[in-house]
């Protein structure tokens, strides 16, 4: 590729990065390898002296790593990119690294279940005061961001409910506060969402879900300007070690090549069961940001250039009729996963967010007869016809 040109997503997103060996392979090169050795004595002190720039030690850099990071950073329009072991430690390192005691956090109270945990539990614990708000609501954004702040985290769309956060409002509150803007944009893919452009210091993802996309392996990524991913995440990653392995960079490496592909073809599938829901379930409560029925509707067309591949329903009679829903189905499986090629549904109440107290849940609006469904690849009409079985099952 030529450094002076601009190129599509698809096009960064399979050869984005590519560093070929001497050896001229078509394919990525896998350098499983935790260390690297040095022609002299000299090579090595001057290696650790920091006058030679090369891979020292796989914690710090591996040449696959590499080519995964400089292939996201194409890909999501960022500065620099660390990848990271899994979404949950990219999350982590960004916020351990950049907080310390006495700062402040805000953030959308609908968050992943281990992110609302790190808010509630950890931080707090490390003498870093955290406020969660609700990230629909701009008067709430306003208020808890009349005040200093030095990070806020938002998660948009929001796991499992689909709530979204104006990303362009609270990006211009959060820097008037002094704070950094962190977005969690797992749901709605490298594809389809550049926060970026709004403004955003930093995006994080789970690789694990879309971005592998094949049930395989855990990943994740910090994406932002070199200032703060460099020099303050990476530096705290190379001596803390939440370093990615090079097989599961080179996994995710052979994935993003047909990320386009496998995302356009969930999200039509998505767009196709979640219209083909609302017309024939009719007591079926449906929320998906690209359907007019959405809260959010004129925001996700806005800020989204697609749906996403991720549904939430409210079944009328609580758990009994989920559970019924789920276990009559026969294509698509019972998993808390999401963004595979298989089609996955799960029950919040009872598995991702059966952690919360009860307070917690109704806040979030979590209810008992919620299910999120994870649009895969099947054929959108065998789909359909999987969940007009669970439909039927709802009554029988
Ligand atoms: C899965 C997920 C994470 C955590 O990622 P892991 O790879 O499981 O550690 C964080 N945020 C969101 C929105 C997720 O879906």
């Amino acid at each position: 590729m030529s450094k002076n040109k601009t190129y599509h997503p698809d096009t960064l997103a399979v050869r984005g990065g590519l560093s070929r060996s001497q050896f001229d392979e078509t394919s990525e090169a896998l350098y499983l390898t935790s260390g690297y050795v040095y022609s002299s004595a000299q090579e090595a002190a001057d290696s650790f002296s920091g006058d030679l720039d090369r891979f020292v030690y796989s914690r710090y850099g591996n040449p696959t790593v590499t080519m995964l990071q400089e292939r996201m950073a194409l890909l999501e329009g960022a500065e620099s990119c660390r990848m990271t072991a899994s979404g949950m430690a990219a999350v982590f390192a960004t916020m351990a690294s950049l907080l310390k005691s006495g700062d402040r956090v805000v953030a959308s109270r609908a968050l992943f279940g281990a992110c609302h945990a790190i808010l509630t539990q950890i931080l707090p614990q490390w003498g870093i005061e955290t406020e969660l708000v609700d990230g629909t609501d701009m008067t709430a954004w306003e208020d808890a961001l009349s005040r200093p702040a030095q990070m806020v985290f938002v998660e948009t769309p929001s796991n499992p409910l689909l709530e979204l956060v104006d990303l362009e409002l609270v990006t211009a509150l959060a820097h008037q506060a002094g704070a950094l803007m962190v977005v969690d944009n797992v749901f709605a893919t490298p594809l389809g969402q550049k926060p970026i452009e709004y403004g955003v210091d930093l995006v994080v993802y789970s690789a694990t879900k879309h971005i592998d996309g094949h049930g395989r392996v855990l990943g994740g990524a910090i994406l932002g300007k070199s200032e703060l991913v460099d020099e303050k995440i990476f530096k705290f990653m190379c001596r803390t070690g939440p370093s990615l392995s090079p097989f599961n960079a080179w996994v995710l490496l052979k994935s993003l090549e047909s990320l386009s592909l496998r995302v356009d073809r969930m999200v039509a599938n998505a767009d196709h069961v979640a219209r083909h829901i609302t017309q024939h379930c009719p007591d079926i409560t449906i929320r998906y940001p690209w359907l007019e029925s959405h809260p959010q509707y004129a925001l996700a067309r806005k800020q989204m250039r697609h749906g996403g591949n991720i549904i939430a329903m409210e079944l009328p009679g609580g758990q009994a009729a989920c559970f019924r829903f789920l276990d009559s189905l026969n294509i698509i499986d019972i998993s808390n996963n999401l963004g595979d090629a298989k089609s996955l549904i799960c029950h919040p109440f009872t598995t991702t967010h059966s952690n919360l107290d009860e307070k917690d849940r109704a806040l979030l609006g979590i209810r008992d007869g919620h299910i999120r469904l994870s649009v895969g690849l099947e054929h959108a009409d065998d789909l359909i016809d999987d969940i007009m079985t669970g439909y039927a099952a709802i009554n029988s």
